[in-house]
């Protein structure tokens, strides 16, 4: 997809960001890129409007930047997973939601900016599955080079655009 180089380069790069040796991937820089952004949720809203998804749940915080979008234009409400504990971001591995915002047999959309080492959508799925959703598919912009040949979460599809630069 030829839409998916400006995308990449539209996020920026923090290196040693927020300890040394991270590589820190900004997608802010890419919210503030009026056709990249576009075409970021047009390549996701091509890839669900068909699969009768009726809930887009969008991880805490930059899940929910992208996560609505999406939602409005394919059909589906939008469920904000919370991060109990804002620290340490990576391996996050309990998220929670309102009771009630999903019905047993749902199909659901799981958002996200980023997937390193998984955790966080892990956790995204379990939650999902206990109230009797069905996780269609894990969804990120970015995906780690490590999950680039599994693509697969707790048997779960996962669908990323670009690698870290
Ligand atoms: P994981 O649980 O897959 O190890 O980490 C992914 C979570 O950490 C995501 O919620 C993501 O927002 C955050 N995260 C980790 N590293 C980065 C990064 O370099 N850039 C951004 N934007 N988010 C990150």
């Amino acid at each position: 997809d030829p839409r998916l180089q400006a995308i990449s380069e539209a996020i920026r790069v923090v290196p040693h960001f927020p300890k040394p040796g991270i590589m820190f991937q900004d997608i802010t820089t890419l919210l503030l890129d009026h056709k990249a952004f576009k075409d970021t949720v047009d390549i996701f809203v091509d890839r669900y409007r068909d699969m009768d998804i009726s809930v887009v749940a969008g991880v805490e915080a930059r899940g929910f930047m992208f996560g609505p979008s999406i939602a409005l234009a394919i059909g589906a409400k939008f469920v904000p997973l919370r991060k109990p504990r804002k620290l340490p971001e990576y391996g996050t591995d309990c998220l929670e939601m309102h009771v009630g915002a999903v019905q047993p047999g749902e199909r659901a959309l799981v958002i996200d900016d980023l997937v390193a080492t998984g955790g966080t959508l892990s956790a995204a799925i379990r939650l999902l599955e206990r109230v009797g959703a069905e996780v269609v598919e894990c969804a990120c912009v970015i995906g780690l080079p490590e999950n680039k040949g599994e693509r697969r979460l707790n048997g779960k599809p996962l669908y990323i655009l670009v690698e870290p630069r």
